[in-house]
């Protein structure tokens, strides 16, 4: 067994930490490790320290666990760090976005062409894209060996930020390609006889491959289409994995766009509320309008409450059983309508000893550890993988990881040419434009980005919303840094 210490910054999202210490209580090639949970937050960070503990000795998995507000403390002897931090949360994404639709950027000026999601910014988030920059030079400093896994977003912006500038082990990870696995469940296949490729670039990523029995199983999603779409009604506002937007991204790219690029197409499906309701199905309009995106900032505020009164529950009731129905029950007490009965299911999902979380952290660190191969869907640089797509840009791709590192597979087939032309290669210049302002500080790049908006209508708007957002307190540093040039 390899004992390992592996780093959880921003550790206080409670849902996410708790998967991953649910992967790592239930990895017998951790076993012996020590997690080091560190986040700004001491509420949180308590809560998911509590329940991390209780479910380790529940399940009797030799996994000891520290908590700390200090990222260099976690970050020392590290042999993992995984970044989940959300510098300012949700709410200064609200702060950005008033402002922006103030000057008539409707959903923020950070919703762009090919980037719609509502918490992936990339032209106002300076102290998001500094923590990490940070946290990667803490790293090349006190565990140069260490893995950092990113997934904190934008995760597309910072795995090419850090990797072509920071000598360090570094891999962006998402969950989008589950995508495939609604499409399979719909379908009504059978997982074992699908065979399926994604490539791409974060939040962009493309069904390249999808055969069923050896066969193309292209047809069947047509069909699905066909027979089914008519009835569509989304079943919360994350459900568009077979909305009308899919199909009509399906029929001009000629393949599917998987997880979160059903939410990343162009301005046709974003414009307007109208708009997104018509693309994505009512009510919602999908989870980046505006009525999607307070329904999951209410569950998310929702869950983070509920599991610091079952953390606070443990603390009055130290005998009692997290794997119990009294606990089950308890949760779904705590919790409010919308959110108890499925939350729960969630958090005892999370719990069952036989079933992992489906994130891949944890996977990718025993495969690096202890040797066991595992085939995975990561973010790092295209090295030519994808022709026509420079080396060094961060691209989406399956990989497999072994004790040598990760590896990519060749592409088979390839992506084809109108997606890096009209998908690909526009998102990888919105990244570029990003790293470009925040590497060199020129104000004139970030007023660039929203004079090539279509939302735009003169350059007067442009340095208004510009100077309001670096107004803002919390955005002392970026001021600074802008005003530069
Ligand atoms: P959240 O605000 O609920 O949690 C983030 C945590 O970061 C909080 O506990 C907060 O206290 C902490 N934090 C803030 N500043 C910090 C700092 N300076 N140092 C340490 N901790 C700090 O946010 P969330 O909704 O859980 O999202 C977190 C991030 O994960 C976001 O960027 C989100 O977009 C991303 N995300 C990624 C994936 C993926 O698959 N890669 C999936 C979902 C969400």
């Amino acid at each position: 067994m390899t004992a390992v210490k592996l780093s959880i910054i921003g550790a206080g999202s409670a849902a996410f930490s708790l998967r991953l210490v649910g992967d790592i209580c239930k990895t017998k090639g951790l076993s012996g490790s020590l997690v080091s949970l560190m986040d700004i937050d001491k509420d949180r960070l308590n809560a998911v320290y509590m329940l991390a503990k209780k479910y380790a000795e529940e399940l009797g998995a030799d996994i000891k666990f520290e908590t700390t507000i200090n990222v260099e403390e976690s970050i020392k002897d590290s042999h993992f760090v995984v970044n989940t931090a959300l510098v300012g949360g949700h709410s200064y994404f609200e702060k950005v976005r008033q402002i922006s639709e103030k000057y008539g950027y409707y959903r923020g000026i950070d919703s762009q062409e090919f980037n719609m999601v509502s918490d992936y910014y990339t032209i106002s988030n300076y102290n998001q894209l500094k923590f990490m920059w940070d946290v990667a030079k803490t790293i090349e400093k006190f565990s140069p060996k260490a893995w950092l896994l990113q997934a904190a977003n934008p995760v597309f912006e910072i795995t090419n930020l850090i990797t072509r500038n920071i000598p360090i082990n570094m891999v962006g990870i998402c969950h989008g390609h589950h995508g495939v696995d609604q499409i399979i469940e719909a379908l009504g296949l059978e997982k074992d006889k699908v065979e399926w490729q994604v490539a791409g670039v974060n939040h962009g990523i493309w069904l390249t491959k999808f055969l069923y029995q050896g066969k193309d199983a292209y047809p069947l999603i047509e069909e699905w289409f066909e027979k089914e779409l008519i009835n569509f009604k989304p079943t919360n506002p994350f459900d568009d994995q077979l909305a009308p937007v899919a199909k009509d991204m399906y029929e001009f790219y000629g393949k599917m766009p998987i997880g979160d690029t059903v939410r990343n197409g162009s301005w046709k499906y974003h414009y307007d509320l109208e708009t997104k309701k018509k693309w994505f199905g009512e009510p919602w309009g999908g989870v980046d309008s505006e009525i999607g995106w307070n329904w999951y900032q209410d569950r998310q505020a929702e869950i983070a409450l509920t599991m610091q009164k079952v953390a606070k529950y443990f603390q009055d009731n130290p005998k009692a059983k997290l794997l119990s129905k009294e606990t089950h029950q308890q949760i779904i007490s705590f919790a409010k309508n919308e959110v108890k009965e499925e939350f729960a299911d969630e958090i005892y999902k999370i719990l069952d000893p036989e079933r992992k979380s489906g994130e891949q952290h944890i996977l990718l660190a025993n495969a690096l550890l202890n040797n066991e191969k595992v085939d995975l869907v990561l973010n790092l640089p295209n090295k030519g993988t994808i022709p026509g797509i420079a080396d060094d840009v961060a691209v989406e791709i399956p990989v497999y990881a072994d004790k040598n590192g990760i590896h990519h597979y060749k592409l088979d087939p390839q992506v084809p040419e109108r997606i890096k032309k009209m998908y690909l290669i526009p998102r990888i210049m919105r990244m570029e434009w990003a790293l470009e302002a925040f590497l060199t500080g020129d104000r004139r790049v970030l007023e660039e980005f929203l004079i090539r908006d279509p939302r735009t209508k003169s350059y007067d708007q442009v340095v208004k919303v510009v100077d309001e957002i670096l107004a803002l307190p919390e955005n002392e540093e970026m001021r600074k840094h802008y005003n530069k040039k």
